[in-house]
């Protein structure tokens, strides 16, 4: 006989393909499948954002809260595409056009303390049995928009199931005013040093990290680098007395979207024995961003937030090398306004050599993989690191910062790795233009040899990226949690 499937409930602010500001909704979007490859079955709560809701259209309502944080709200359960859902309809809290967390303004919304609280409690009604019909075993809960979950069940009836939460990224902790702890529907004894207080505030990051049964982050390397002062903003005392229970596991990413195979987003389509048919994609991407059409030249590619944690502005510093090398620079991002009109200006000033789109456009995230020689990720921290990953797959090699999960998931070209043949990439030390110049150069120099570039796009293409090897170890968390087993 086999094992009954477990259950859990996965909590979240974004799921690809339905609503992806980044590397989270990729996660979200993807590990359900590959969970269920190994026994696990997966619901997935999200807010009823309009592309949510549109998606679920006709999905039968199965609970509701005549009053919940300020407003009626129905819990909606039905399937889009590979992803089993329930969405929070929720309209005072989600209806809302547009980036899920900002407002028209620029500013993030003004009740996101209750938005991200409402998700959070409606995912611990769930877990305790508020459906007769589906009780997970196990919740869990995605970044500070799910964070507070734990509390909820820690300050709650009991019995309620094990928790665990996931840092995408540390960076973003979702502290909010004291004030709002009665509106929240929290307790006064929550407010404590081993609750969700906070700095004298509320935290919602901090009370999951302090109160779940389990904490996972996306890399080992990360796992470690947060549980120091530099890393840990503010957090790292605690993750260090939870160092138990904190594991990192890699990310994969969804390897039938990301197929340079069956990529119906590129140029042409291309395997590993099959290379030159790439050459198609290097084109399409130089004309599509106005790129000189020039064979030899290295040809780097960027799909990033335009941000001071991807370490961009230290790319602007490092332009004259890159152009030096006879590089050319193809950029899509969107972000910080500063970055933005910092490259538009390097693109009006380097016609022909630095190619930008200025926005957020999936098909031509596709095509960068697909047509660039190489792809950057300069980092100052990165907990994970997807884009580095798809480019694994399609043969673009990538130049990463040696920080969080760029350190574990790029081999390095120095010459042992070279020798035995394992090298995948560039690494460099984060933080400095001098660095990155360093290893623009070093690319340039590998470039100029086809053999040793094409073993390098080799050896990405061969690794392994998908899920398979990271849900064994999320299945192995749930189900010691499950059987209320130790987790070291
Ligand atoms: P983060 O989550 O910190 O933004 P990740 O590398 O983990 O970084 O994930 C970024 C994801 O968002 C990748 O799937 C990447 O392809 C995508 N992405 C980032 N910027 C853009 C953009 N401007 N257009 C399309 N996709 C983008």
């Amino acid at each position: 006989m086999t094992a009954p499937a477990l259950r859990v409930l996965a909590v979240a602010s974004e799921a690809y393909p339905l609503v992806k500001t980044g590397g989270l909704a990729d996660v979200v979007g993807a590990l359900p499948a590959a969970l269920a490859a190994a026994g696990v079955e997966t619901r997935t709560l999200l807010p009823g954002y309009p592309a949510v809701l549109k998606a679920l259209a006709g999905a039968a309502p199965v609970n509701a809260w005549p009053a919940f944080f300020g407003g009626a709200a129905r819990l909606l359960a039905g399937r889009a595409g590979a992803l089993d859902l329930f969405a929070l309809d929720a309209p005072h809290l989600y209806d809302r056009p547009g980036n899920p967390y900002i407002g028209p303004d620029g500013a993030d919304w003004p009740d996101n303390a209750l938005r991200f609280a409402a998700l959070a409690r409606a995912g611990a009604d769930v877990a305790r049995g508020a459906l007769a019909a589906w009780r997970p075993d196990v919740v869990h809960a995605h970044d500070w928009q799910a964070a507070l979950l734990p509390a909820y069940l820690r300050y709650g009836p009991t019995p309620a199931p094990r928790s665990v939460v996931t840092v995408h990224n540390l960076a973003f902790q979702g502290q909010f005013p004291r004030a709002l702890l009665a509106s929240l529907g929290l307790p006064e004894a929550s407010f404590a040093i081993d609750g969700v207080e906070y700095y004298g505030a509320i935290g919602f990051l901090k009370a999951g990290l302090q109160l779940a049964d389990a904490i996972t982050t996306v890399s080992p390397t990360y796992a470690l680098e947060i549980q120091g002062p530099e890393a840990g903003m503010g957090l790292d005392g605690l993750l260090r007395t939870r160092s138990g229970a904190l594991h990192g596991i890699l990310n994969g990413v969804d390897v039938d979207v990301w197929n340079p195979q069956t990529d119906r987003r590129i140029a042409a389509t291309y395997a590993p024995r099959a290379m030159r048919r790439r050459v198609q994609n290097r084109t399409a991407l130089q004309r599509r961003l106005r790129l000189e059409e020039d064979d030899g030249a290295l040809l780097i590619g960027v799909v990033s937030r335009l941000s001071w944690q991807k370490g961009l502005d230290l790319l602007l510093e490092c332009l004259p090398t890159l152009f030096e090398e006879g590089a050319q620079l193809a950029l899509l991002g969107a972000g910080d306004a500063d970055l933005e009109s910092a490259y538009r200006s390097a693109a009006s000033s380097h016609p022909g050599r630095v190619g930008l789109f200025i926005g957020y456009d999936e098909d031509l995230a596709h095509l960068v993989q697909a047509g660039a020689d190489a792809l950057l990720v300069p980092s100052r921290f990165e907990p994970c690191g997807l884009t580095q990953l798809c480019a694994l797959r399609y043969g673009a090699v990538p130049i990463v910062a040696r920080v969080g999960g760029l350190a574990d998931t790029i081999v390095d070209a120095n010459e042992m790795a070279l020798a035995a043949g394992v090298a995948t990439g560039v690494q460099f030390a984060p933080g400095s233009a001098a660095r990155l110049s360093d290893a623009l150069r070093r690319a340039a120099a590998l470039h100029c040899d086809r053999a040793v570039w094409s073993r390098l796009q080799t050896n990405g293409m061969n690794a392994d990226v998908s899920w398979t090897r990271p849900a064994r170890r999320y299945v192995e968390i749930y189900r010691r949690l499950a059987r209320n087993e130790p987790l070291t």
